[in-house]
């Protein structure tokens, strides 16, 4: 039995049941919201993604994996509560979220070398992993995936040094990896140069964002390396639109792909990067119930099988959280 460390504890791997790979609870600008609390209501906020979440329990899912780390705004103990009002799975992650460069507090905290106190490990490494081991930030809760992020600036400095750091981590502890990539611009490529130069284990890792792809040759490339393809920006369809995202998968699955593949939203309960009502003008298909309502019904009608469906959202998630 391989357990998977959720917010709650640890559970079964074979329990965790339809999963959305790619889902926030909240993804926030901390250090605003905290010196400008009058602009945010713990309590209304906690409570309306409890509802939200629940909402989505009633459609069928049973877990999220919620890829919130640092400069996303992660803080545990406000996803504890929510936690406490749902029976949805809520798996959590360490890692870093930068497009560019570290943040200043690892900016002057190197590496060093091999033969120095760190061993030349990374601090940041050494942060994702006691997240992995021992918990977060007291809170007991354990991260139980890695995230680092690539967009279209590419493989910069920064982005290397902390794709590294995550890689660092998972050879440590095993954990699987999400990263975000760009597929626009084919940084799954950098991706997979970085990730096969650390020896990580590509069958362990989600492309994340794969889905805003419509080229099916690079999918199919990044797919032939083990990885898995997030087809997780359902509702985000000014990126790409909805027959788009829903012609890829059936395409994907068409050609055998629906091994390759996690299906999800990248939906938050909240995330104040835009201004609330404005997102419902823009994405107004961006929310937690898209995938039941609209995705799934579209990809039957176009042929993909009951089977295929199971294989993206509860087998694909299993193997990649559990199975060796
Ligand atoms: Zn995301």
């Amino acid at each position: 039995m391989a357990l998977v460390e959720t917010v709650r504890g640890p559970v079964d791997a074979a329990s965790l049941g339809t999963t959305l790979m790619h889902e926030h609870v909240f993804v926030l600008s901390e250090e605003v919201r905290r010196n400008y609390p009058a602009y945010w209501d713990e309590d209304e906020r906690v409570d309306d993604a409890i509802v939200k979440l629940n909402a989505l329990a009633a459609r069928g899912c049973q877990s999220i994996a919620d890829p919130t780390v640092l400069g996303l705004g992660r803080d545990i103990g406000r996803i504890k509560r929510v936690a406490d009002g749902t029976d949805l799975n809520i798996i959590v992650a360490t890692g870093l979220y930068t497009y560019n460069e570290v943040p200043l507090y690892f900016k002057y905290r190197g590496p060093g070398p091999a033969d120095s106190a760190t061993g030349g490990l990374d601090p940041m490494a050494q942060m994702f992993i006691e997240d992995l081991t021992t918990g977060i930030a007291g809170t007991g809760v354990k991260a139980a995936f890695l995230k680092c992020a690539i967009d279209d600036q590419g493989c910069t400095p920064g982005v290397e040094r902390v794709m590294r750091a995550v890689c660092r981590a998972h050879a440590e502890t095993g954990a699987p990896i999400t990263v975000h990539t760009h597929p626009g611009t084919g940084t799954g490529r950098d991706v997979l140069r970085v990730l096969r130069e650390e020896g990580a284990d590509l069958t362990k890792v989600v492309l994340g964002h794969s889905g805003d792809s419509t080229d099916l040759d690079y999918l199919t490339e990044m797919a032939d390396t083990g990885c898995l393809l997030g087809m997780d920006r359902f509702g985000l369809d000014l990126i790409t639109p909805f027959e788009q995202r829903v012609s890829t998968v059936v395409a994907l699955c068409e050609r055998g792909y629906a091994g390759s593949m996690v299906l999800s939203h990248d939906a938050s309960c909240y995330i104040d990067w835009f201004p609330p009502e404005v997102v419902p003008l823009f994405a107004p298909a961006w929310h937690f119930e898209h995938l039941f309502d609209d995705v799934l019904p579209a990809l039957r009608e176009r042929g993909v099988t009951e089977e295929q469906i199971e294989t993206m959202l509860v087998a694909n998630p299993q193997r990649y959280f559990g199975g060796s």
